[in-house]
């Protein structure tokens, strides 16, 4: 049994943050408010002047994909790998507890979660994509360990499947051209079809398993809520009624707006992209600030996302999204928390276990000296992570 004492945790649902002890047995929370005296042999951990948020998720990831540079074809699986191990150390040590890859590399990342699982790596909890399913298009030519072209819906069942068979947790799927693609693929031009994204969903849903769709266009994104989709990556270009059918359906907006911060911040590593994807990553930037506003103001479920791997966006700086979110997208910091922790939970499926600091639910805490909620900074100054009841990082002991 473990003791977390004198901090106080915060209740994300009541949007409050109240004081009492927390036992966890098992890498489970046993107890909120816990009374009485530790028994002989239970490991007392003292939070005194801790605010404990249940442990951060992050629905938009790439851990394969390096961030100083965006060179990424000549690459070995084996460096591949090498990196992403140090990435998901760096991931779990911010207070990511939990990831969902949304566009691996060669499935060497399910290696790595099956790693992280054994004991041998550090690194959260791993929701994984495997490979993201595309149309023929020249953005393959960026991504050759990522992308598995599929064209029809027949070929789009047979991808999925074969993401699944590699023990994906989820299908992705491209429904328009990508901001950071070669000049010649649009990001606001059509690629899936209904019919294409309905294959994938039917597959996905058949499984027991969510559908992310990569959009930007205003008609991708439709597009992809009438096929089932569970969540829209990016959203650029959502108009009124788009972000009007995902309030209404239920369907999870997934921004990733740090990314034009990572780059700005990271002179080198922006130093590195063609000057069309740098133009374009600025010009999306400032649409997408508004578009998050009016999805927020709609009621739009919001789950946090940061598409760490892009250049500058960096493994380890996740946190940033949920301070962007507030900045940017006008959230309060209670809401960019809830992005972060129950709405995301809720997105890929495990809001019974995952999210939230209750009774029953896993021992994923992590921790900050000062209160996020009166200033959501707070969240770059990680001082404790706990993982399944097992503490990786302790700033406030002794
Ligand atoms: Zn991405």
């Amino acid at each position: 049994m473990q003791w977390l004492i004198n901090g106080q945790y915060l209740d994300v649902e009541a949007g409050a943050f109240r004081r009492g002890n927390i036992t966890v047995d098992g890498g489970k929370i046993v107890k909120l408010g816990a009374n009485g005296a530790p028994a002989k042999g239970d490991q007392v951990i003292d939070l005194k002047g801790a605010w404990l948020v249940p442990g951060l998720i992050d629905c938009h990831v790439h851990l394969t994909l390096p961030t100083d540079n965006c060179d990424y074809g000549n690459r070995t699986d084996a460096e591949v790998t090498l990196y992403a191990a140090k990435a998901v150390e760096r991931t779990l040590l911010c207070g990511i507890t939990t990831v969902r890859d949304v566009g691996g590399w060669n499935y060497v990342e399910m290696a790595i979660r099956a790693a992280v699982e054994r004991g041998d790596y550090i690194g959260p909890r791993m929701v994984l994509a495997g490979r993201i399913l595309s149309i023929t298009t020249s953005g393959m030519d960026l991504y050759p360990g990522m992308y598995e072209i599929a064209d029809g819906p027949d070929a789009v069942r047979a991808a999925a499947r074969k993401q699944l068979a590699h023990g994906a947790d989820l299908i992705k799927v491209m429904a328009t051209g990508a901001v950071l693609s070669p000049e010649s693929e649009d990001p606001r031009s059509i690629q899936y079809s209904l019919e294409e994204l309905k294959a994938a969903v039917e597959i996905g849903e058949d499984n027991f398993k969510h559908v992310a769709a990569h959009a930007h266009a205003c008609r991708g994104i439709s597009n992809a809520v009438a096929a089932g989709c569970s969540s829209i990556e990016h959203g650029t270009y959502a108009d009124e009624a788009a972000l009007r059918e995902m309030a209404a359906k239920g369907v999870f907006l997934v921004p990733t707006q740090c990314t034009l911060d990572g780059m700005l911040n990271d002179k080198a590593a922006m130093a590195t992209m063609p000057p069309h994807q740098v133009d374009r990553m600025i010009e999306s930037s400032k649409i997408s600030a508004e578009m998050i506003r009016r999805a927020y103001e709609l009621g739009v479920p919001i789950a946090m996302g940061t598409d760490a791997g892009t250049p500058g966006n960096h493994h380890g700086d996740n946190w940033q999204e949920l301070i962007v979110m507030v900045r940017d997208g006008g959230l309060t910091p209670i809401d960019s928390i809830r992005a972060a922790t129950v709405n995301a939970a809720k997105l890929i499926r495990r809001g019974d276990k995952l999210g939230q600091i209750k009774e029953g639910y896993f021992a994923d805490i992590v921790a900050y000296a000062r209160n996020p909620l009166d200033d959501i900074k707070a969240v770059s100054e990680v001082g404790f992570v706990m993982k399944n009841g097992e503490v990786y990082k302790n700033n406030f002991a002794g």
